[in-house]
């Protein structure tokens, strides 16, 4: 049997406790001890600014980590917004702002994810941008768990749990 991980290296799957919070100090995101983030790492599973700064952290290490945009879901680009006429969307559909949609183009058959920006009597504005592009990011992180990655796991890239 091969041994335990001991620190967070490619192939490992690790456990994670996070809070994400933005330069303003909002929290944005979290995952507790009693239910924690469990990710593959190596593989870009999570943003590529947290997963270098975890590398090589052992189980019950905690880190603060700033990512810069760049490295986290990317600069802000204004030219990612389009605004849609209402009338290509069904009659009954109830649009609210900050909602996301999932968009398939039928031509290429690949799928968007936008977020409603503003809605006007006739047309609706969708941004294509992550909501959380152009933010650098605060994270406060523990390491709860390592385990090694099974064989399907590698191969998938992913974990299987949860
Ligand atoms: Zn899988």
């Amino acid at each position: 049997m091969a041994q335990k991980p001991t620190k967070v290296a490619d192939d490992v799957v690790v456990s994670l406790a996070y809070v994400l919070r933005l330069d303003n100090n909002e929290i944005v995101d979290e995952a507790t001890r009693d239910e924690p983030l469990v990710y593959l790492h190596g593989y870009g599973n999570i943003i590529p600014g947290l997963e270098e700064a975890l590398e090589g952290l052992s189980a019950g290490d905690t880190k603060k980590v700033v990512v810069a945009p760049e490295d986290g879901y990317g600069e802000y680009d204004e030219d990612d917004v389009d605004v849609m006429p209402r009338s290509e969307f069904p009659p009954d559909f109830e649009f609210e702002e900050g909602m996301e949609l999932e968009l398939h183009d039928p031509d290429t058959d690949e799928y968007f994810e936008a977020y409603v920006a503003e809605i006007d009597e006739d047309e609706v504005t969708l941004d294509f941008n992550h909501p959380l592009a152009g933010e650098t990011l605060f994270f406060e992180v523990e390491i709860l768990a390592l385990r090694r990655a099974t064989a399907e796991e590698l191969d998938h890239g992913h974990v299987h749990e949860d």
